[in-house]
């Protein structure tokens, strides 16, 4: 967990890749919809281009069907999800369904005036998102704070959330991640 511009994506890829889990990326799935230019791209495309979330039930569905392809007992390392109480409600179900339960949930730390700083070099560099445009990224922490605050509370009060210091390198924050989650 974390918000835009936590590094949380760079950090769940490289945790997946070096301990041999899945990384599932929300955003990423949305993002390869719209690239594909299917439905369920074209509804999503609505709510990312202005930085609202999609709906839970859009989000919870396509994240169902995707660990319904993995095969039984497969690490995940959720990346943008849950990001809704309904979301984490429905991923706690989703999981003891099928025998397994949230293991570990990280929040990466990072103070505000960084996060602009990251997002707007971003958005000016090579790396093209369309919503990294200062407008939309505006809302996104603001809908961050509203409707991903009250998760982060979830997990704290079931004794869950470990937090980790996200400012330093990839290297720093990647050791950090790992010894958290060992
Ligand atoms: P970031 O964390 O930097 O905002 P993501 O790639 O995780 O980047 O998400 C980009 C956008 O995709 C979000 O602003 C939102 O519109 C949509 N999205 C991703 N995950 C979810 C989710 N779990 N629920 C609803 N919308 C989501």
């Amino acid at each position: 967990m974390g918000p835009p511009g936590s590094g949380k994506g760079t950090q769940a890829r490289l945790l997946a890749e070096s301990r041999g889990w899945v990384h599932l990326s929300t955003g990423d799935l949305f993002r390869d919809h719209i690239r594909r230019d299917t439905e369920l791209g074209k509804l999503a495309e609505k709510h990312m281009s202005k930085g609202a979330y999609v709906p839970d039930g859009v989000t919870v569905g396509m994240v169902r069907e995707r660990i319904d392809r993995l095969p039984a007992g497969t690490g995940v390392v959720f990346d943008g999800f849950p990001r809704t109480v309904p979301q984490a409600t429905a991923l706690d179900e989703l999981l003891r369904e099928r025998g397994r339960s949230v293991g570990h949930v990280v929040l990466i730390e990072v103070p505000p005036e960084v996060i602009v700083e990251r997002l707007s070099r971003r958005a000016g560099s090579g790396e093209v998102r369309s919503d990294d445009s200062a407008e939309v990224v505006r809302h996104r922490l603001e809908v961050y704070d509203e409707q991903t605050r009250p998760v982060l509370d979830h997990y704290e009060r079931a004794g869950r959330l470990l937090r980790i210091d996200g400012v330093g390198t990839v290297e720093e924050v990647s050791r950090r991640l790992s010894e958290a989650v060992s």
